[in-house]
């Protein structure tokens, strides 16, 4: 078997311009652009380029972005200032603040003083609280994109029972709480560093999503014939290489379907947060 591909690049553009065509709609209903504010503290090359690809794909479906550069040493205070302008700030719908945030600055400080109706990451404990109490207002992007590339691909989610290695606050976690949510009703087992037999909760999974930031970690024997499997993993290797978590070449021999690294959950997550911006511009 060769499994199809789960082509992120391709389901992203189509998203897009959903995206671009509603918030035409909302600009000529209602005279209201959606707006991002980016706050982006220091130099850190890798944090320069994912603000600047987000802010590109504002451009392309019509959001206005306004970008907040601060120095490295800006102080907590002065950014939790800028935080509560860009909050009362109308233009502004939602806010991204590019992480990681320099060590002296307290990064669950700054988060925690997002407005919640402007959290279009989704990574506040109050966004996350709705969504574990089942009524969520912004899913967290890289997730929302994972269940977006299931359920666009017509992969069976209700029943299916879904391997989620990882639990981070940011991938994992939320995965998971997505996926258990009723009217997505996956069986949803976490597995992380400290999980025994790893092998043998994958081999069980319909569908294994890697999220653990090891290159090729999940082998074609922990995969069970005919899964679906969901790679979230971005590793350089030192030859320059991007790969997933996934033992793609391999793997794709046993999976029914599979997503490619670079090109598969990658581009859907910019796609998801372009999402809940137009939905917190739409909701005011
Ligand atoms: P993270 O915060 O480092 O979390 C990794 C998780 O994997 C932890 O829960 C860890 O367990 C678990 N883990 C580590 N080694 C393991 C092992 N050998 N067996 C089982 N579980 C193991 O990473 P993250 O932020 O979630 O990111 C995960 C990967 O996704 C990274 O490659 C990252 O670059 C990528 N990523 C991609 C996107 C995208 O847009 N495509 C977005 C975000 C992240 P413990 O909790 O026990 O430590």
């Amino acid at each position: 078997m060769t499994a199809v591909l789960l082509d992120g690049k391709q389901l992203a553009q189509t998203m897009q311009a959903e995206i671009a065509a509603q918030t035409a709609e909302l600009l000529r209903t209602r005279g209201l652009r959606p707006g991002l504010a980016a706050v982006l503290v220091g130099e850190d090359p890798a944090s320069q380029i994912y603000v600047r690809n987000k802010r590109r794909a504002c451009d392309k479906v019509g959001i206005a972005s306004f970008l907040h550069e601060l120095p490295a040493a800006v102080t907590e205070l002065d950014l939790l200032a800028l935080i509560a302008r860009l909050n009362a700030d109308p233009a502004v719908h939602g806010i991204l603040v590019q992480l990681p945030l320099p060590p002296h600055i307290n990064e669950a400080a700054v988060v925690d003083a997002l407005s919640p109706f402007k959290d279009v990451d989704g990574f506040s404990p109050h966004s996350l609280g709705l969504l574990a109490a089942g009524r969520p207002r912004f899913l967290p992007c890289t997730p929302h994109g994972v269940l977006q590339l299931l359920v666009r691909n017509n992969i069976p989610v209700a029943g299916a029972h879904v391997v989620v290695i990882g639990r981070s606050n940011i991938v994992g976690k939320p995965l998971a709480l997505i996926l258990m949510q009723k009217g997505i009703d996956a069986t949803v087992t976490v597995c992380h560093s400290r999980s025994k037999n790893l092998a043998d909760w994958t081999r069980s999974a319909d569908i294994v999503v890697a999220a653990l930031g090891k290159a090729r970690f999940l082998r074609a024997d922990m995969v069970r014939p005919g899964a679906v499997v969901v790679d979230v993993g971005i590793n350089r290797l030192p030859d320059g290489t991007l790969v997933g978590d996934v033992d793609f070449e391999a793997v794709r021999q046993v999976a029914s379907a599979i997503t490619p690294v670079p090109g598969g959950v990658g581009p859907m997550t910019i796609t998801m947060l372009l999402y809940n911006t137009l939905q917190a511009a739409r909701s005011v």
